[in-house]
């Protein structure tokens, strides 16, 4: 009667057994929660809900992994107080820091976490490289002689990714941060390319050194076996010499490239926690730094196109400086001419179809939900009315995708630049509200303009066109526009919300 009872042992292996199985679903879960996730961030209805089940995933997976995570010799995670003190601490300055932040300084702020998860994959490297140098493989110890000690050259390659990707994307996502907000001035000097250059080849170069010499550099020191200095001078020289890649790289590249540069910082720092999947053998934050990786150069090959810049530009770091747009910026002009609040509301009141441009200047004044309740009376009035979206409007791509739908500006309403394009020869009024970069002709009639080349939205072929803006100052580029000084351009200054709502009231009196 009854089985042969298992021993203790078997029960205990079973039970492991099962938990790493139970981690290895959960990491499934979280992974395809991380691609649907994405998946549906493409689509504004959908994005809030991607971006809770993505979150879901994430804190499925890291609540897995701190309770039922084992290592070769079955120990788990021990550490629970830092490591939910840290989770606590980091979750409420999140939560604070999302929470307070303007719709104008989402740049920054994605640029500060970003350089947040790329200093993560650079502590995790110099965290491993030190407990891998602290415990080789020893071989060859005869009693009084000790032969040679060895490493796993695969861990140290990616350790060693892993460090300089993350230091590179930590230090430049700070420098960009720094001069989104204002803080950190564009810096260039003659010959900064190729100090960038010489400083990338001293990085690569001590990593191959390393990589290549790692078991010389160990020694016997009579009791056991210790990594020398010059190993571990070798190892930080990386890690420096990445830092300074890093804010050399980003310094001078003017702001009105700098989103391009934040999302390849972006997709760096996604390769490099990716090495932090590889290390820890976890599938998860593998598939999470893929994901982040593949997205973010996507995303910065779609911005380069959309900008028309190569991707090599970007990547030595030599494009863009604010240089060439302030002496653009002192072009002289004719005259331009203004019109009146009331004439702009009856234009727009018996057209037939009006186009909204929204822009920078738009999201600086807050006035979406102002711009929302005009196009809403203007359809009441049976005016057709879309909005035409460039796709580098604002600071980042679909910041005003993401603005016009914080006002529930239905999506149909919004048209991608090609198809606004070819709608604007049979739109009657083209309202631009603080935009000024992207619908700059120069991109299209001046060679020498250091925006030459850019699509840009042709409002020009509308038969009106009002521009709402504070002031004749330029854009971000720092160049001036053409666009203002045509005979079909009238300008309606002030502040975009002000402006919006007295056009509402003059709407509402026709
Ligand atoms: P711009 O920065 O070119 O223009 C914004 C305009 O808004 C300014 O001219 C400003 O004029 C006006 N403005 C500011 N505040 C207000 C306010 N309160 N009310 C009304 N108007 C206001 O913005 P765009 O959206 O046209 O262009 C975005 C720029 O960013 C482009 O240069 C683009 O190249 C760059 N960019 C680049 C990206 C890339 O991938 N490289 C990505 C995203 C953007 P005034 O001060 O007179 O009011």
């Amino acid at each position: 009667m009854g089985g042969e009872v298992p021993s203790s042992e078997g029960f205990r292996e079973d039970f492991l057994y099962m938990e790493l199985n139970i981690l290895t679903f959960i990491y499934l879960i979280g992974a395809v929660t991380f691609i649907i996730g994405l998946k549906m961030l493409a689509h504004p209805q959908r994005a809030r809900r991607g971006n809770l089940l993505a979150a879901f995933g994430m804190t499925i997976a890291i609540i897995g992994t701190i309770f039922l995570y084992k290592d070769e010799e079955g120990k788990g995670l021990h550490n629970h107080i830092w490591i939910f003190a840290g989770i606590f601490i980091g979750g409420i300055i999140g939560v604070l820091a999302a929470k307070k932040v303007k719709m104008t300084a989402m740049p920054e702020m994605v640029s500060m976490f970003n350089g947040m998860g790329g200093a993560c994959a650079a502590l995790i490297s110099i965290t491993e490289f030190n407990r891998m140098v602290s415990h080789p493989t020893v071989h060859s110890l005869p009693p009084s002689s000790f032969l040679s000690a060895t490493v796993s050259q695969g861990e140290l390659l990616i350790i060693l990714l892993g460090l300089i990707i993350g230091s590179v994307s930590f230090a430049g996502s700070m420098i960009a941060w720094g001069k989104l907000n204002g803080t950190i001035k564009d810096i260039s000097f003659k010959g900064q390319h190729l100090l960038n250059l010489i400083i990338l080849a001293g990085v690569f170069i001590l990593a191959i050194w390393l990589f290549v010499k790692v078991d010389g550099l160990f020694r016997f020191d009579g009791n056991s076996v210790v990594f020398t200095l010059k190993g571990h001078l070798i190892f930080y020289a990386v890690f420096f010499l990445a830092l300074l890649y890093g804010i050399f790289f980003v310094m001078p590249i003017g702001g009105a490239d700098m989103p391009v540069v934040i999302s390849l910082l972006n997709s760096f720092t996604g390769v490099a926690a990716a090495c932090g999947g590889f290390l820890y053998d976890n599938k998860v934050m593998l598939t999470g730094g893929i994901l982040v990786g593949a997205a973010g150069t996507l995303l910065t090959i779609l911005m380069c196109k959309a900008m028309n810049r190569s991707l090599s530009n970007v990547l030595i770091g030599s494009f863009g400086g604010g240089g060439k747009a302030g002496t653009q910026g002192k072009k002289q002009q004719g005259a331009y001419k203004e019109i009146a609040l009331s004439d702009a509301a009856v234009l727009m009141a018996y057209a037939n179809k009006v186009m909204i441009v929204p822009g920078y200047g738009l999201a600086v004044a807050q006035a979406q939900h102002a711009c929302h309740d005009l196009e809403k009376l203007l359809v009441e009035r049976g005016v057709d009315v879309k909005y035409a979206i460039h796709p580098v409007a604002g600071r980042m791509p679909g910041h005003m995708n993401v603005l016009l739908a914080e006002a529930d500006v239905s999506y149909e309403k919004l048209l991608e630049m090609d198809d606004a394009n070819e709608q604007f020869p049979t739109t009657d009024v083209v309202l631009i509200l603080g935009a000024n970069d992207v619908v700059n002709p120069a991109a299209k009639t001046d060679p020498a303009s250091p925006i030459y080349g850019m699509p840009i939205l042709d409002v020009e072929l509308a038969k009106h066109v009002i521009v709402n803006k504070r002031s004749m100052k330029p854009g971000y580029a720092g160049i001036e526009n053409d666009l203002f000084f045509q005979k079909k351009t009238s300008m309606l200054f002030g502040d975009a919300k002000k402006v919006l709502q007295d056009l509402i009231g003059e709407i509402k009196n026709l």
